[in-house]
């Protein structure tokens, strides 16, 4: 249905896109998911013609792009960041307005714009000033225009942004529903609105893809698997001979503890391997005193913050990675023979970057750590958001 190949969109020396490649097949949900700067809007511009790329090819049933943007065109419905709706208009006028745009036949037009306003709930609105409407309602309009034509593909753009919980149940629901008909693509910052959603997730960071899979198969990954973290009163040879002899350890790593006689110790199992009564009596009946247990839970934002933190190791020095004992990126920890208890280092530090819903750039560029600056390659000002009139490509079409 839509075939991206190497697509990289440049600002000036930045890489707003960088190099993505993915395949969007018929009839399912896909959700773009990433930070606020992380390229989303942009790849979405590109997709429905909106922006040309710097290289890189998008396909949409057949039609390249930027050889019959037509054609290409008319199989896309989309949603922009921020609708474009009329707020002069009302929900008829604008629906009507949209429909002559986009070529619907005077015919066909009035039965489709009511049945459009069935869906989205826009029949009691249609006579309203769009100016009059709450966020909810205007999404909604912005969305039935997305709607109209019953393009294949629907591109939404942050539909959620700025509704409340129930507008954003509804529009959930109104999304499912036209994924039985059409293939979706949605971008979101938030994880749990795409998860509850899409048939297939794709975690963008700086540009890049970092992460594309079913949601299912990403839990699982990012579920991963359990750790225990213990301080216990004994020699590192006697823990090691102890717990090594537990059901379902993958790693064990045991070092001398600042605590003098004691050592640290971690473990690391499947998920759903709770050793702690086990540790318990097999400590007491050695003798040996457990100072401190603690079960580690990965998060699903850790692995989150994980994946889209310092991708791609830009000029930045690596970090250690400190959390994450599931999944792919466990291996590097277990690997580095590291770990360490302060797992939310990296979280503090990236928690402003994914969760601050500062306006695009500014939110991951504006954090000014070296991860979210991950496009600040040296000797380049900082990125504007895109109403940086500086911008020498700004209102690019
Ligand atoms: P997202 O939608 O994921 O929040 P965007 O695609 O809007 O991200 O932006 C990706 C990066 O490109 C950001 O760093 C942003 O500041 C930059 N960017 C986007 N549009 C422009 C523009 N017109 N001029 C300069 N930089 C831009
Ligand atoms: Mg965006």
């Amino acid at each position: 249905m839509i075939e991206v190949t190497h697509l990289t969109k440049h600002y000036g020396s930045n890489a707003a896109v960088d190099d993505l490649s993915f395949t969007v097949e018929k009839g399912q949900i896909y959700g773009f998911l990433g930070p606020n700067g992380a390229g989303k809007s942009t790849t979405m511009n590109i997709l429905t013609g909106y922006i040309a790329p710097t290289s890189g090819e998008v396909v949409i049933d057949g039609h390249n792009i930027l050889e019959e943007p037509e054609e290409a065109r008319k199989c896309i419905g989309y949603l922009p960041e921020i609708p474009p709706v009329y707020p002069d208009m009302t929900v008829l006028e604008y629906l009507q307005f949209a429909a002559e745009l986009k070529k619907i036949s005077k015919s066909e037009r009035e039965a489709m714009i009511l049945e459009v306003m069935q869906t989205t709930g826009l029949m009691e609105m249609q006579g309203r000033l769009i100016r009059n409407l709450s966020k909810g309602y205007r999404q909604r309009t912005g969305l039935a225009q997305a709607v109209l034509g019953y393009p294949d593909i629907i591109i939404l753009d942050e539909p959620m942004v700025g509704l409340d919980p129930k507008q954003i149940i509804e529009i959930r629901e109104l999304i499912k529903s036209l994924g039985q008909k059409h293939t979706v693509i949605l971008s979101s910052h938030i994880l749990s609105e795409i998860s509850a959603i899409c048939d297939h997730i794709m975690i963008i960071a700086h540009g890049k893809l970092v992460a594309s899979d079913t949601p299912e198969n990403l839990m699982n990954l990012m579920r991963g698997s359990g750790s225990l973290e213990l301080t216990i009163r004994a020699k590192e040879a006697d823990a090691r001979r102890m717990l090594s002899s537990l059901p379902g350890v993958q790693s064990l790593d045991v070092k001398d503890s600042a605590e003098a006689g004691s050592c640290d110790v971690l473990i690391k199992t499947e998920a759903d391997n709770d050793l702690r009564e086990m540790i318990f009596y097999m400590c007491a009946q050695e003798k040996k005193a457990i100072l401190r247990m603690q079960h580690t839970h990965v998060s699903l934002e850790d692995i989150f913050l994980e994946l889209t933190e310092d991708h791609p190791a830009e000029q930045k020095p690596k970090k250690k990675r400190r959390f994450g004992f599931g999944g792919k990126t466990a291996k590097q920890d277990v690997d580095d023979g590291e770990f360490s208890a302060d797992s939310n280092e990296n979280m503090d530090e990236t928690a402003g970057k994914w969760n601050g819903d500062a306006d695009d750039g500014a939110g991951a560029d504006g954090s000014g750590n070296a991860a979210g600056g991950g496009y600040g390659t040296e000797g380049t000002p900082e990125l504007k958001n895109h109403s940086g009139a500086a911008d020498p490509q700004e209102g690019e079409e």
